[in-house]
């Protein structure tokens, strides 16, 4: 069992702290210090061929602080133009360390202001073109101006897509009715049915089989990206029994009540807000060894643990990943028995200990630097995972599944710290846990 293919959220929080670093030498202003992004409207119109792309962007925001005169947004290669602020010209410069934008006049606590402008350009990291197609993964503040490491704002979602006759799209929450435009090109729109961290912002457009489930947790939608012509109902037939699992334990359907895998070429695996790629020469090496499987599960865990309950910052993304991470093995246990349970545990445990031998082990909330991905991966997913699984054996099986019922249901649609999660699991078992938050989640700093 391996998680090399995981999520990709774990790099940019590397990239993260380096430019905090950098920007807290420089003074520089962070992305999104002093306000809150409320709306994203995105209209674009990609080239399949060269995922060139070019549109217009609409954010609402709203100023948290009294003489905000910058807006940063995360850096992105797109050229910028034509971009005004309540209708008037605002100055707009994009560098290395962000986009900024400067306000003829500062904005004060609670303002509201509509910035638009006009993008053009390739980005030059998340999206992936496939033989039929192209897909987003992960980096949506590099195809759209938006702030990729503040997962604590969400903000809702709207995209407009201008496409070919005959292409397919997939976007974030619900598709509103086809529109013919003009040139040949369709109009597909999509529209958030809730608000998102943005790094869960994406979409694909292409030649995609499909086939759709209704379950009593929702709607169970499955593509193939991969233009081979597969057999969607038996390379997915795992995912309507994850699915009714995973929801008993969040103790709730899945949040949108419909759920998207986009099934890819190569070992992709990555969650976004309504849907996951699926990587299928992953899923191809889990099917030789059904008992090593995990993206379907790992992947559609996010759609509860990370994508509708969502680390307030990085610091937290083991709240993500942890679980998500230890969801896997539990899920395991109800389809294969105790021992596969156990199997994926000794396999975090292992990760673990190679951190350890390498000299490396920190509390789960740590906010320093870390060496490599790797290492990160054994902190925040497996570590993670076992004091998951730890919790379980202090608390026992019903007050722990009602912790995570109660902190899934009390967070749904925001965000979350590790004092929220100890203080669900408190509730829920009535016992003070604060020795062991600290000796696993916090230290003693
Ligand atoms: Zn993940």
């Amino acid at each position: 069992m391996t998680l090399m293919a995981g999520c990709r959220a774990a790099v940019a929080v590397a990239t993260l702290l380096a430019a905090r670093a950098a920007a807290a030498q420089a003074s520089a202003p962070v992305a999104g210090d002093g306000f809150e992004v409320e709306h994203y409207e995105v209209a674009l119109r990609p080239d399949l061929a060269t995922t060139a792309l070019s549109g217009t962007e609409t954010i609402v925001l709203k100023s948290t602080r009294n003489g905000l005169d910058r807006l940063v947004f995360s850096p992105n290669a797109l050229r910028l133009r034509d971009a005004t602020l309540d209708g008037q010209p605002v100055a707009v410069a994009s560098t290395f360390d962000g986009i900024a934008f400067s306000p003829a006049h500062a904005l004060g606590k609670g303002d509201r202001a509509t910035l638009r402008f006009q993008m053009s350009g390739v980005p030059a990291q998340g999206i992936v073109r496939t033989g039929n197609g192209l897909y987003t993964s992960y980096f949506a503040c590099d195809w759209m101006v938006c702030l990729q490491d503040r997962p604590g704002n969400k903000a809702h979602f709207s995209l407009d897509l201008y496409l070919p006759a005959g292409i397919a799209s997939l976007g974030i929450g619900r598709a509103l009715p086809l529109l013919p435009f003009s040139d040949g090109l369709v109009l597909h729109r999509w529209r958030s049915t809730r608000a998102y961290s943005a790094y869960l912002f994406g979409f694909a457009a292409g030649i995609f089989a499909q086939e759709a489930v209704g379950t009593s947790v929702g709607e169970l939608v499955y593509l193939d990206g991969t233009g081979r012509e597969r057999n969607l109902a038996e390379t997915f037939s795992q995912t309507r029994s994850i699915a009714q699992f995973l929801a008993d334990k969040a103790g709730m359907g899945l949040p949108d009540r419909r759920y998207t895998q986009l099934l890819v070429p190569k070992r992709e695996a990555q969650e976004a807000a309504t849907f996951s790629l699926i990587g299928e020469e992953e899923l191809d090496r889990e099917r030789q060894q059904p008992s090593n499987a995990w993206i379907i599960a790992h992947e559609m865990a996010h759609q509860w643990w990370g994508n509708l309950v969502t680390c307030a910052s990085w610091q937290d993304f083991w709240l993500n990943e942890g679980i998500a991470t230890f969801m896997v093995a539990a899920w395991k246990e109800r389809a294969f028995g105790p021992s596969a349970y156990q199997e994926e545990l000794e396999g975090a445990q292992r990760r673990l200990e190679r951190a350890r031998a390498s000299g490396f082990d920190k509390p789960l909330a740590w906010s320093g630097a870390y060496p490599s991905l790797g290492i990160r991966r054994a902190i925040q997913y497996s570590k993670g995972a076992l004091f998951v699984d730890h919790l379980r054996n202090v608390l026992g099986e019903e007050a722990f599944w009602n912790g995570i019922r109660r902190f899934t249901r009390e967070h749904a649609g925001k965000t979350a710290t590790s004092q929220d999660f100890q203080v669900a699991m408190e509730k829920a078992s009535g016992s003070d846990l604060s020795s062991l938050f600290r000796e696993w989640v916090y230290g003693d700093s």
